[in-house]
């Protein structure tokens, strides 16, 4: 195929410049009818490019789940409000404190706090939280994952000291959206909030679930025009898998070679993003951590949330390194991680152009 005959500069700038229907086609092309050494050619270029940014190097980041509860009734997510069957759970500011005290002291300097849409916290409690993690633990980044919220909330919050905010837009086709979530829920207060967001100056995280119900090559190539449009610092993508207590259980359950692509698409079209290999990957295949990480990745989210809730903080069926202990999370994946040739990393790992004090040009 004509793409493997390009330099990596010249298909990054290609995946930036093609229109959608260009784009649709070279998805279609890698997930569905490309022989295998040329998927290995792709995943080569990716792993060029997130090397001459990144080097070796794979960020670990401490994910906090600290609230099971959410207003919000998204289609595909077994927290969701109308799952009578969740068990819902909420962590105390304490608790929320001592995962990162216990994080802290095996090596983390990144904490996610994240949660569903939970209006007990609101923004006095959260700022408060935000606050108390940074003057504990003034060499950490601390990244949101708490939802929509208004833009003076994000501002709030970001002068409380959060330093980053996830927030996948789920998918980027209109017609596709409103099948994923209820009408009170719009794409296009999604993708607001993430334009409010970086105007505050967060660093900040859109994504995507592979292979959602629905999803085409035609919605897959929107998210990659919207992700070089907004040109986020952190891309989150990772496969969709049903919960049973959703009006999608009993689908199939994908295996991880589109994931696989895409991330490697992604890491070309944007080169300096910050991208992980997710649990819902690792999920799905047993090696599907490090085939993410092969194909472009570079950063990992391990668990600090106590193990009692862990299983609690259900999306999606047979979530793996629910039953480990962090430390015992932390071993294994970092064994894993070198194994597969990388360096772990526990710095804040924040993205190239601001480490170097740079501006703020991403992607
Ligand atoms: N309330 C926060 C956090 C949501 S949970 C927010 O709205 O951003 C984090 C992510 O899990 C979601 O953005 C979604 O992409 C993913 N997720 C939810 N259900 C899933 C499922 N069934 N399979 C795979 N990923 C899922």
């Amino acid at each position: 195929m004509q793409f493997m005959t390009k330099s990596d500069y010249e298909f990054s700038r290609y995946l930036n410049t093609a229109g959608k229907k260009e784009l649709s086609g070279i998805i279609r092309y890698f997930c569905a009818e490309t022989p295998q050494e040329e998927l290995s050619e792709l995943a080569a270029c990716a792993n060029r490019l997130r090397e001459k940014h990144y080097g070796r190097r794979v960020y670990f980041r401490g994910l906090i789940e600290f609230s099971s509860h959410c207003r919000k009734d998204c289609y595909y997510c077994g927290i969701r409000k109308s799952n009578f069957n969740a068990r819902r759970y909420r962590l105390s500011e304490e608790e929320i404190l001592s995962c990162c005290q216990n994080g802290y002291n095996l090596g983390f300097r990144t904490f996610v706090l994240q949660s569903g849409e939970d209006s007990y916290f609101t923004d006095e409690r959260l700022c408060s939280l935000v606050a108390e993690i940074k003057q504990r633990f003034a060499d950490c980044a601390v990244t949101l994952s708490v939802g929509e919220r208004r833009s003076d909330s994000y501002k709030r919050l970001y002068d409380a000291g959060a330093d980053r905010y996830l927030l996948r837009h789920e998918t980027a086709d209109v017609a596709h959206y409103d099948k994923l979530h209820p009408p009170m829920m719009s794409l296009e207060n999604r993708k607001q909030c993430l334009y409010s967001l970086k105007e505050i100056g967060y660093q900040v995280g859109a994504g995507f679930m592979m292979e959602s119900p629905f999803q085409t090559f035609d919605t897959l190539a929107e998210d990659l025009i919207f992700l070089r449009d907004l040109k986020p610092h952190m891309i989150g993508i990772g496969p969709f898998i049903p919960h049973m207590y959703t009006r999608f259980a009993g689908l199939d359950t994908p295996s991880s070679g589109r994931t696989v692509v895409m991330l490697s698409l992604i890491r070309i079209m944007l080169p300096k993003v910050l991208l992980p290999s997710t649990t819902a990957l690792g999920t799905i295949d047993p090696q599907g951590r490090e085939k993410g990480l092969k194909a472009g990745a570079n950063v990992v989210m391990p668990n600090l949330s106590p193990v009692a809730y862990r299983s609690d903080y259900s999306l999606y069926d047979n979530k793996i390194c629910t039953g480990e202990e962090a430390a015992e999370c932390l071993h294994c994946l970092t064994n894993r991680i070198e194994s597969a040739g990388f360096e772990p990393d526990f710095s804040r790992g924040d993205h190239v152009d601001l480490q170097k004090g740079g501006d703020l040009i991403c992607g």
